[in-house]
């Protein structure tokens, strides 16, 4: 069964950027609730759980039709949380120029999101990086691309501290980019 993994940080490491009590329910209601729910769907199919949510998410159309599409919102909440937390840190390390120089357009994808969902820059088959977004908890993994970076833009992620000011709270999430993290995905 797949468990909540915990944070690297306390859940005031990153203010003021990211409010604790925004990063207490994220973590334990939001991703719990992922984790639950995955659970819950996999309850009758043990050789799915034995596999990694990432390879779950590679495979969604090799997952029983009937309980795929919970696979694909919980299994991706997991999965999209789980790296969202190491992204994250309150000492980033340094900016890699790679993905740092997307900046623009990485903001701009998570500024017209419509709704709720994630922008991200992620590394293609041929080790091209690209920036995209996706709905919902849709993961990048399962249209074939390597997240490097991902933004939460679901209201949940900053509704407490910035109510309906998305702009800002991108502006200040990118002050906590874990850089260390993001240089270790790139290998
Ligand atoms: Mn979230």
């Amino acid at each position: 069964m797949f468990t909540l993994p915990d944070l690297p940080y306390a859940y005031d490491a990153l203010e003021p950027h990211i409010d604790a009590q925004t990063m207490q329910i994220h973590h334990t209601k939001h991703h719990q609730g992922y984790v639950d729910n995955l659970n819950k769907a996999l309850v009758d199919y043990p050789e799915l759980q034995n596999k990694s949510v990432e390879d779950l998410l590679k495979g969604l159309n090799a997952v029983p039709e009937v309980i795929r599409m919970a696979v694909r919102n919980h299994g991706g909440g997991h999965a999209n949380h789980a790296l969202f937390w190491q992204l994250m840190s309150p000492q980033g390390g340094k900016p890699v120029d790679a993905v740092a120089k997307l900046k623009d357009q990485f903001i701009q994808a998570a500024m017209t999101r419509f709704g709720s969902g994630w922008a991200w820059v992620v590394k293609d088959a041929a080790g091209k990086f690209q920036v995209m977004s996706t709905a919902n908890q849709d993961s990048p993994l399962s249209d074939g691309f390597t997240p490097i970076l991902g933004v939460d833009v679901w209201e949940h992620a900053y509704y407490l501290k910035y109510q309906n000011r998305r702009a800002d709270y991108l502006a200040a999430w990118w002050n906590v980019v874990n850089w260390d993290k993001v240089s270790e995905l790139l290998v």
